[in-house]
């Protein structure tokens, strides 16, 4: 409980402020609920239903890491892969403890030889991500394998090899810096910035031009990204809003509100949208291969994922509940089938289905953590964003 409180108290003091509201510009949402539409159905589910999914998460969560991985382990693949063995991946594969799979994985993420389309090519001396190529051996975002790094809780020390020579994650981080611009993508970029970037910094890029996380934010704010139906700018608006060290800054306290009524506007319509099954209704086309479970794996398991870079703030919450279950269920029948189809099939759908699944069990694992840990509250507590 003591957890939940400290978790909640800045947002009580931020939200309450009328002042900080950011100016609504061209794009920005205008609110479509009423505070108290955004607050109701908040209850926590008996704990024998907690310990019920918790056991079949568990054995949902065993089951796939212990699957023989796909032959085929392009960098995009193993960027995604390594999301299955939860974001204390880094820490067990750097204690040596890393299982042949997951061993795999980061060696396929970290060691990079141009001749076999490895994941970081140099740029003017540094590492950068590959953007040539094959398509799965590319990036296909900016910052998005940083970020999938940053998810397995991994440290800027870390080595990465290039045809022999050796960097660091940092050296990866710092080009990005220099490459930032506000007109770009930005999902991962603020997705990987908000969880490494020290609170209240700015850089040069570049151009010479001043950037700053906050400006970044702002920009993010007011646009869509409709990469995974959105689910990782969503992921983006979350991260930033965990990381309190980051939000206290009068730049950013001024982009709060309108961060805190993104955040709740999305998780009440994934609720309004939720199923009988307890899967969310999808809101539009998935790139998976022609399959319903698989696009239930992709956009229930991508938003669920979303939803718990907050932390335990919904975690507990029955309607989240039934849908973890849900997701665990359709992922444990239909993993082996993922995992094979992308060495039999190996086409762009195959491929999505495997995204699909690795941010789905990337949820299971965190949400796993979050009730692991206890002190979750025993009946919820809303934030108001009116008054
Ligand atoms: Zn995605
Ligand atoms: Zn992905």
């Amino acid at each position: 409980m003591r957890r939940l409180v400290l978790f909640l108290f800045p947002l009580f003091l931020l939200c309450g402020c009328r002042e900080g509201h950011l100016p609504r510009t061209g794009g920005l949402p205008k609110p479509k609920y009423s505070d108290s539409q955004l607050s109701e159905g908040l209850k926590s589910p008996e704990s024998e239903k907690l310990d019920v999914v918790s056991a079949l998460v568990d054995q949902t969560l065993e089951a796939v890491r212990a699957e023989k991985l796909p032959e085929r382990l392009p960098n995009w693949i193993a960027y995604h892969a390594v999301l299955i063995f939860g974001p204390d991946s880094y820490q067990v594969w750097r204690n040596g403890n890393a299982d042949e799979n997951l061993s795999r994985v980061f060696s396929v993420m970290l060691r990079s030889e141009t001749n076999a389309e490895g994941a970081f090519v140099l740029r003017e001396g540094k590492p950068w991500p590959r953007h040539s190529g094959s398509y799965f051996s590319q990036e296909h975002h900016p910052d998005q394998f940083l970020n999938y790094f940053s998810m397995t809780g991994g440290t800027l020390d870390v080595e990465i090899s290039i045809d022999g020579r050796q960097f660091t994650m940092r050296d990866l981080l710092d080009r990005s810096l220099l490459e930032s611009k506000a007109d770009q993508e930005l999902d991962y970029t603020v997705l990987a910035y908000s969880h490494y970037l020290e609170p209240g910094i700015s850089w040069t890029d570049k151009f010479g031009e001043t950037v700053s996380f906050p400006e970044l934010l702002k920009v993010l704010l007011a646009k869509d990204e409709p990469t995974c139906l959105g689910t990782h700018r969503l992921g983006a608006l979350a991260r930033t809003q965990s990381r309190e060290a980051l939000c206290r800054t009068p730049e950013m306290k001024k982009l709060l509100p309108e961060l805190e009524l993104q955040v709740r506007t999305a998780v009440y319509e994934l609720k309004s949208a939720q199923r009988p099954d307890g899967c969310f209704a999808i809101p539009g086309e998935t790139p998976c291969s022609n399959s319903a479970d698989f696009a239930d794996i992709y956009f229930t398991g991508h938003s669920l994922e979303w939803i718990l870079f907050l932390g335990d703030r919904f975690a507990a919450d029955d309607w989240f509940v039934d849908a973890i279950e849900s997701l665990a269920i359709k992922v444990l029948s239909n993993y082996e089938l993922i995992y094979r189809n992308l060495d039999a099939v190996g086409s762009p759908g195959s491929h999505y289905d495997f995204d699909g699944l690795s941010h789905a069990v990337s949820a299971l694992s965190r949400w796993r953590k979050i009730i692991e840990e206890g002190n979750l509250p025993s009946d919820h507590t809303t934030v108001s964003i009116s008054d």
